[in-house]
């Protein structure tokens, strides 16, 4: 039977490749919840189309690689290394990361930049052209084309240049700041025009959604409706699609004997005390300071509670070659050793902080263990932790302390204890209370969060971003 096809556009394909030899690639495919979203759309021939991770500038390594790719859907986008290093590291990462989770640059730093901001966001713009080719080569009519995230911002625009026809929806993993963040991008006026050149644009939460729609009413003087924004009676639908989990998967693996063995191994590595666990890339976004900090409050409030609780930290290494990713970890590290040293004894330590990843296994034998997931980013678009934490607790009934600056407050915030991160003695009295919760409360509060994490899933938010995309499209045919 037919099925429509979606190309699905993102800077990183799911699949990272290494080069074995002149024409053999290996190909580790990742199991993150975009793809596991796709994998359950129901009716839809999904295509991939990004950057597959390596820089490959010679013909038979590039035809070969396509063909590898081409196995598992993949479509690549090759970008030469100096692309990558000012489109990716440098406009995505510098400028439009920062700046999306309200975190601008020192003013000196930014002024010292301006010249060469310039060049970056002429190549981001040049990028995204490159990945428009690719899409326009496979293009078939029919076809949907999502796009993916602020390293593609400019794409609908150079999409729909091409074919005014073109199904085109964009999909933003982060937040939205507030308009008055956003106006001070030198460039904030086409980035704004060029997404709304898409026929939807879709964030997680109600807040996000409403600031891009005051940004593009304040700085570019266009209608704000309650459908969208409008520019000379053409509308660009703008609405909310919060991202959820496969919670399923999350589920069947607690059955799974490896992850047994790991719940077996860390119960009795951690017996007699209560685990409060964190997991987070080592982002300045993630608050992991703040987080220590706020432990460390509690141990000077009640200190019973030093020998019988434990803070995991596991801090996923990312972006590791920029300096102040490398200055955040080594101030991580000077208040983890600071607190050791304090409430330490002889045979414990309160915080066991780890820098790396871990397997899925692991990290679901730890969700399935834990008592009190802390979760303090002071901006995180999702948070799709506190997601896969309550996903596992469906024997145990932890306590999940959640930011309120994170999108998942605005769906979990019923169960959750909501703080807010910066708020150092509320978060260590949060910890208090979490510790302390009377057994009933910790029920009624997983079940409301379990209900929504199973029902609220990845699969249901990409086949609802689909059809009101579809949908959209059907009636901008039907007024025009
Ligand atoms: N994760 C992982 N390995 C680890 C720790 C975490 O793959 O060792 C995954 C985790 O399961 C989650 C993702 O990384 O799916 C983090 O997503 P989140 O939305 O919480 O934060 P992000 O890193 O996207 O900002």
């Amino acid at each position: 039977p037919y099925k429509q096809r979606l190309l699905v556009v993102a800077n990183r394909l799911p699949v990272s490749a290494v080069r074995m030899g002149d024409d053999n690639w290996k190909l580790n495919i990742s199991a993150g919840g975009l793809v596991s979203s796709l994998l359950g759309l129901k009716g839809f021939e999904v295509k991939w189309i990004g950057w597959a991770g390596v820089s490959v500038t010679d013909e038979v390594g590039q035809k070969s690689l396509t063909k590898s790719l081409a196995k598992e859907r993949c479509i690549p986008v090759f970008l030469d290394e100096e692309t990558i290093d000012q489109y990716y590291n440098g406009y995505c990462n510098k400028i439009l990361w920062p700046m999306l989770h309200y975190l601008g640059l020192p003013q000196e730093d930014r002024l010292s930049t301006t010249q060469s901001t310039q060049s970056q966001f002429d190549m981001y713009k040049k990028a995204n052209r490159m990945f428009a080719d690719v899409v326009n080569k496979h293009y078939q009519q029919g076809d949907i084309v999502w796009c993916h995230d602020y390293h593609l911002m400019f794409l609908p625009q150079v999409l729909k240049e091409f074919n005014t026809q073109m199904t085109v929806g964009w999909f933003l993993h982060t937040p939205f700041p507030s308009s008055e963040i956003h106006r001070t991008l030198p460039t904030r006026s086409e980035l704004l025009r060029s997404v709304l050149a898409a026929d939807i644009v879709g964030f997680h939460t109600y807040d996000y959604a409403r600031h891009f729609v005051s940004a593009c009413t304040k700085i570019l003087g266009l209608e704000g409706t309650p459908e969208g924004v409008e520019d000379q009676g053409k509308l660009t639908r703008v609405a909310t699609f919060p991202i959820g989990i496969d919670a399923s998967r999350f589920i069947r693996a607690l059955d799974l004997p490896e992850v047994q063995e790991y719940i077996t191994d860390f119960r009795e590595r951690f017996a007699g005390r209560k685990l409060i666990l964190g997991v987070d890339r080592l982002d300045m976004i993630k608050g992991i300071p703040q987080k220590l900090l706020a432990f460390e409050k509690f141990l000077e409030e009640n200190p019973d509670w030093c020998s019988k609780v434990v803070l995991l930290q596991i801090a996923v290494p990312t972006r590791t070659d920029v300096p102040e990713y490398q200055k955040l970890k080594s101030k991580v590290h000077e208040i983890v050793g600071r607190v050791n040293g304090r409430f330490g004894t002889l045979t414990s330590v309160p915080i066991h902080h780890l820098d790396r990843s871990l397997d899925f296994h692991a990290l679901c034998g730890l969700y399935a263990l834990t008592d009190v997931a802390l979760v303090t980013s002071l901006r995180d678009g999702m948070n799709l932790v506190s997601y896969e934490f309550v996903a596992c607790q469906a024997l145990k009934k932890g306590v999940l302390i959640l930011s309120e600056f994170a999108g998942a407050a605005q769906s979990l915030g019923a169960g959750a204890i909501l703080v807010n991160p910066w708020n150092i003695p509320e978060v260590a009295s949060a910890i208090s209370y979490a510790l302390n919760m009377p057994s009933e409360e910790r029920e009624k509060r997983h079940q409301l969060n379990f209900m929504h994490v199973t029902t609220h899933t990845a699969q249901e938010w990409a086949k609802m971003f689909v059809s009101e995309l579809d949908e959209t499209v059907v009636e901008a045919q039907l007024r025009a």
